[in-house]
């Protein structure tokens, strides 16, 4: 339970609050792409989408990062590689699955022989934007979805 005190200026909560507002407004995505639907991240991240008034910075290392995109089609190739990052990441981690390939295969759900079906086949996903491709905005919405999901987050 949060008791703000306005006259005082001190603001009380749970330590757990406190962990998970700081979370929120400061998410470190990765920055990587696999597929088309990394060029409408790139674009998210962009100056005229102003992430960073959102807390959102990317960074290159998965060791840096709370978040994981998933953004285009997840080969069989790829998995690996994809959990490996994952494992890398620091706890507690959360990932988004930006389009329809990441969510469920996408165009090759069917006769993609070598595209997985899902990423949440091979790591945990929070969040899922549709679209082929989504639009930035659909991506910020993912974000603002993730935001509160972390808002009220509880740890046992
Ligand atoms: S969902 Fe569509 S735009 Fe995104 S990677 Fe797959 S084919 Fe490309």
């Amino acid at each position: 339970m949060t008791d703000k005190s306005g006259d005082a200026g001190v603001a009380l909560m749970h330590s757990e609050e406190l962990l998970n507002w700081s979370r929120e407004k400061s998410m470190w995505p990765l920055s990587f792409g696999l597929a088309c639907c990394a060029i409408e991240m790139m674009q998210a991240f962009a100056a005229n989408y102003d992430l960073d008034r959102f807390g959102i910075f990317p960074r290159p290392s998965p060791r840096q990062s709370d978040i994981m995109i998933v953004s285009g089609t997840v080969t069989y190739k790829m998995a690996d590689r994809i959990r490996r990052l994952y494992e890398q990441m620091p706890e507690p981690r959360y990932v988004i699955s930006m389009g329809s390939c990441s969510n469920c295969g996408g165009p090759y759900w069917q006769h993609g022989y070598h595209v997985v079906k899902g990423v949440d086949r091979i790591i945990p996903v929070d969040v899922y934007v549709p679209g082929c491709p989504p639009r930035p905005e659909a991506l910020i919405d993912g974000f603002l979805t993730l935001q509160e999901k972390i808002r009220t987050e509880r740890r046992v």
